[in-house]
């Protein structure tokens, strides 16, 4: 059940989800090669069969398991998701703690699906299952910040060939200028945002702006990573949390690709530097060292302030099929090394 999810809490915690096999996948006879147990850590787990052809034509199947704190297969919704991730750090944010959530995974794995619902939060959800986060999260941050009597600031950024850009002012370029050890987003908006009807408002804006392309697998959207941002600020105390989630861009980029176009595998290679980054900063926090390598990229740098006294949940989004099969076996062991150490 949801509650019995929700119940295991770690500083950090490593997810993985399991979309359900789309139309496309079916007609190019794609089948499942996922499947998952529906626990929790320890018992959380997801299997990964894989397919093989020897030299004498003989098929077998190589099964690899792989431990996660959660695993959620097809039929999981953006609530249950919401449900058994996010909602049970929300209250930390009353601490002065900062939570964040990061869906890494290949393009039309269902990072955007799940942070921004179907269409980036451009379509329209239908049901609860479809509701992207980052509205659920919305629909509770301004219940903890009438507790705390703080004032709720929105932002909604983009990292794109590595260039910070302002989502919620027309694509602005934002300088990084670090000053007494703290990032300032120079020129960045912050929206005060007064209710969570008003903060959806202010966000569709930024994500028309990024689902231009988005049907495109080539599109922007799978090149960058899109940060969005809720601050809560105490008036008379000072104190600020933030809870960020982020929509990372789709892990293959960093490929070698050698059909690519070097402008592509340029931007490929600063993409995998930045993935490779994270995956430091979130080892780091995970052993609870006091260093952590945030400087060593923009990414990083940006979400310097996720890795200072906070929770922080990864999801792995997964596709099902053989047809992804290189991907999806790569992506877990980064998921998987996360959680090493
Ligand atoms: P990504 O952002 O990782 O490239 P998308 O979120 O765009 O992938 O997902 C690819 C397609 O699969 C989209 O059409 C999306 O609506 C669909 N999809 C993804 N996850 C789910 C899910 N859990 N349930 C139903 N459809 C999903
Ligand atoms: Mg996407």
């Amino acid at each position: 059940t949801a509650q019995a999810l929700a119940e295991w809490d770690a500083p950090i915690q490593v997810c993985v989800r399991k979309r359900p096999i789309s139309k496309k996948e079916a007609g190019k006879k794609g089948f499942d090669i996922i499947t998952t147990t529906t626990a929790v850590h320890p018992h959380a787990c997801a299997f990964l069969h894989e397919p093989k052809l020897s030299l004498d034509r003989s098929r077998s199947i190589v099964t690899h398991p792989f431990h996660f704190d959660k695993v959620f297969d097809e039929y999981a919704g953006n609530d249950l998701i919401f449900q058994t991730t996010l909602q049970p750090a929300i209250p930390k944010l009353k601490e002065g703690k900062n939570v964040s959530l990061f869906c890494y995974g290949a393009t039309g794995s269902g990072k955007t699906h799940t942070v921004f619902g179907p269409e980036g939060g451009r379509g329209s959800a239908t049901t609860a299952a479809d509701i992207g986060l980052y509205h659920y999260a919305c629909s509770q941050v301004f219940g903890v910040a009438a507790e705390m009597g703080a004032d709720v600031f929105v932002s909604f950024l983009e990292i794109y060939s590595g260039k910070v850009v302002d989502l919620l002012n027309n694509r602005q370029h934002i300088n990084l200028l670090e000053q007494n050890g703290n990032f300032i987003f120079q020129g960045l908006r912050e929206s005060h945002a007064s209710s969570v009807q008003h903060c959806l408002q202010i966000m569709a804006v930024g994500t028309a702006t990024r689902t231009t392309q988005a049907t495109d697998s080539n599109s922007t959207s799978s090149r960058s990573h899109a940060i969005f941002r809720l601050e809560l600020r105490v008036p008379h105390t000072g104190t600020t949390s933030l809870l960020t989630l982020i929509d990372l861009a789709g892990s293959e980029r960093g490929v070698d690709n050698p059909s690519a176009s070097a402008a592509v595998r340029r931007e490929g290679a600063a993409i995998n530097k930045s993935l490779l980054a994270l995956k430091e900063c979130i080892r780091s926090l995970h052993v609870n060292s006091n260093y952590v390598p945030f400087r060593s990229n923009k990414l990083t740098c940006v979400l310097r302030d996720c890795f200072r006294a906070g929770t922080c949940i990864m999801v792995l989004n997964v596709a099902p099929t053989n047809l992804t099969v290189e991907q999806t076996m790569s992506c877990l062991h980064y998921a998987n090394r996360i959680k090493e150490y």
